[in-house]
């Protein structure tokens, strides 16, 4: 099998997916080297990694200094850069393949501000204040899976995405995931030692719960490289069309060849001649038709295989254009947090609402809120418009405004 790296992280990302990426590398390698043994040290961007004596890697005993993301290289050699593509990532990657590294972390209300949710944020209504009220403790589990997609031909893409899970009631809590990558530095004294509570087959479970979300999370990039393969595949069909095409022309000149001289050794045989010039000449007609049948049996056959669209050749090529998504969980978070309710106080000139909706820790708002005019549902791309007569959605304003 061909396996060409492609450097496809970059397809198309925006600055925010760069940055997304690039944290769930960190993420990755952080956990991944420290439950393997190793200590970290870090001073901004610069990690000094200790991998020490009898540490069971593929990675030499001795000290790294990864250098992250677009962090300003200096003059000094020894430094490893970390990024998605970087060769230190993927020998991780591949040193860690099998195993996968278990970490937890809780995150209370305490610790992390109350999120305004995207169609409050991008709305000229006003949050004059929040209040967060939890309720019940509840857990999740953040796992970090490459996705590899490829063909058998040509393209290997690799992706990182970070899906979070609620252990109880299986619901996908994507601000949670986000939370997670975008806290840089988590509490992760605790990584290797603690034990998850998870029974392994519960995790299991849920990761395969998981597994399409994360599939379709990334499905613009795989809708990309089917276009990609399937054009390869297309092209290469064309070409094996006109190869066809071309061998035809040629048979036909050929039996066009074959003919006119058997013709000739006909007229040569209605001469008279010597009885040994004769049986000669039967001879070499003999053996010009045998070639002549042949020749008209390979263009009944690809004139046969044309008619039906090259089957078999098609199914050869599209077969190996074809893709194939691997999803592996590299490693799993344990997440503590809590979910109760949370009150937003909104103000919109005159106008005044107060809102109280299902909230999480880290998770931020979970219930859909709606336009109470047009039942619409707010979201990034249709905020909050205005209080007046109730929440009214940016859709329907000026309806009857
Ligand atoms: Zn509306």
């Amino acid at each position: 099998m061909v396996s060409s790296k492609g450097s496809t992280w970059g397809r198309a990302m925006t600055d925010a997916a760069i940055a997304v990426t690039q944290s769930a590398v960190e993420q990755f390698t952080e956990q991944y080297l420290a439950s393997i043994g190793c200590s970290i040290e870090k001073q901004g961007g610069r990690w000094a990694v200790t991998v020490p004596e009898g540490t069971e890697t593929e990675l030499a005993t001795g000290q790294y200094i990864l250098r992250c993301g677009d962090e300003q290289s200096t003059e000094n050699e020894d430094e490893e850069p970390l990024h998605p593509e970087s060769s230190f990532f993927q020998t991780i990657l591949e040193d860690s393949s099998g195993r996968c590294p278990v970490g937890n972390i809780s995150i209370d209300a305490g610790s992390t501000d109350i999120a305004i949710p995207n169609w409050l944020r991008t709305s000229d209504v006003e949050v004059s204040e929040v209040d967060f009220s939890p309720y019940y403790d509840r857990t999740a589990l953040v796992f970090l899976f490459t996705l590899d997609i490829e063909t058998v031909s040509d393209y290997q893409t690799e992706l990182l995405r970070s899906v979070a899970v609620d252990v109880r009631s299986e619901v996908v809590l994507p601000g949670l995931a986000d939370t997670l990558l975008e806290k840089t530095s988590l509490e992760r004294g605790t990584t290797e030692s603690d034990a998850p509570r998870i029974e392994t087959s519960r995790a299991e479970k849920l990761i395969d719960h998981v597994r399409p979300t994360v599939v379709e999370e990334v499905r613009p990039t795989i809708n990309d490289i089917h276009q990609e393969a399937s054009r390869a595949a297309d092209a290469e069909v064309e070409e094996y069309r006109q190869m066809q095409q071309q061998r035809m022309e040629e048979l036909e000149e050929t039996v066009a060849s074959l003919s006119s001289r058997i013709d000739e050794l006909n007229r040569e045989i209605n001469q008279e001649s010597g009885r040994e010039e004769h049986v000669e000449v039967l001879k070499k007609r003999k053996g010009l038709k045998s070639e002549l049948d042949e020749v008209e049996a390979e263009i009944e056959d690809l004139r046969n295989r044309r008619e039906q669209g090259f089957p078999d050749k098609q199914r050869e090529i599209r077969d190996r254009h074809s893709i194939e998504v691997v999803v592996t969980p590299r490693s799993m978070t344990e997440v503590d947090y809590e979910s109760g309710e949370a009150e937003f106080e909104l103000a919109d000139g005159s106008w005044r609402e107060s809102l109280t909706v299902g909230y999480g820790s880290g998770v931020g708002v979970t219930e859909d809120v709606y336009c109470e005019n047009c039942n619409q549902r707010l979201s990034e791309q249709n905020p909050l418009r205005s209080l007046s007569g109730g929440l009214r959605c940016s859709e329907c304003r000026g309806a009857d405004n």
